[in-house]
């Protein structure tokens, strides 16, 4: 099977970012680890190359260590996810009857997108980069919680048992977090390290999305 390589559309988000001791493909991954970084959530940028089933080779971007957890980045210029949803799929909890995977429910993977807007009408404190956006590339929703036994902020389905992924304390009365919750908050590295002092200006508009391709994908030369 010929896969096309995903290509990052001409934008903003695609210029190689320094965020502490790494260089990253783009301003958004820097961003969402500074992001896990502002959340005490462990990661390692692109450790693994991964053969899929399909036969086709996966750098995902993080992996997060403690929470058995796969972050795929996804800017606006990138809109394919079959790979994120085919390493999803087969690092599921494959298990008959009761979960005895390293991390309950198997390895998990989300799909990082760009923050959410602050809402400025809002009263009180309004992050100014906005808040985390995420969801599953397969499976059920994925909610945002702090384990009260180890204290680990993570991602979890509510497939019960609801259990934190790193310690197993069961996690049933804790407050689960959606997306749209705007509960984590986004952290940008332009704002925390001073060295990208760029003004903000929001996620670009992709071509197809201003009218001027006709939406292939490869158009992108
Ligand atoms: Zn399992
Ligand atoms: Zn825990």
């Amino acid at each position: 099977m010929v896969s096309t390589p995903e290509v990052p559309g001409p934008s903003m988000d695609a210029v190689p970012t320094r965020y502490g001791d790494t260089t990253f493909r783009s301003r958004l991954e820097a961003d969402w680890a500074a992001t896990l970084d502002g959340n005490g959530i462990w990661w390692e940028y692109e450790p693994e190359t991964i053969t899929l089933d399909s036969g086709t080779l996966y750098l995902p971007d993080f992996w997060l260590p403690e929470l058995g957890t796969w972050i795929e980045v996804k800017g606006p210029g990138i809109p394919r996810t079959e790979k994120t949803e085919e390493l999803a799929r087969i690092r599921a909890c494959q298990c008959e009857g009761s979960c005895t995977c390293r991390w309950p429910g198997g390895e998990f993977v989300l799909l990082g997108k760009p923050a959410l807007a602050s809402d400025w009408n809002e009263p009180g404190h309004r992050p100014r980069s906005g808040y985390a956006d995420w969801a599953a590339p397969f499976g059920p929703t994925a909610y945002f919680v702090t384990c009260p036994a180890c204290t680990r902020a993570q991602w979890i389905t509510l497939r019960r048992p609801w259990r934190c992924r790193a310690c197993q304390a069961l996690l049933e009365r804790e407050q689960v977090h959606r997306p749209v919750d705007r509960f984590v908050r986004f952290v940008e590295t332009s704002t925390r390290t001073g060295l990208f002092a760029m003004p903000d200006l929001g996620e670009p508009f992709t071509d197809a999305e201003l009218g001027l391709t006709d939406g292939r994908e490869d158009d992108v030369p």
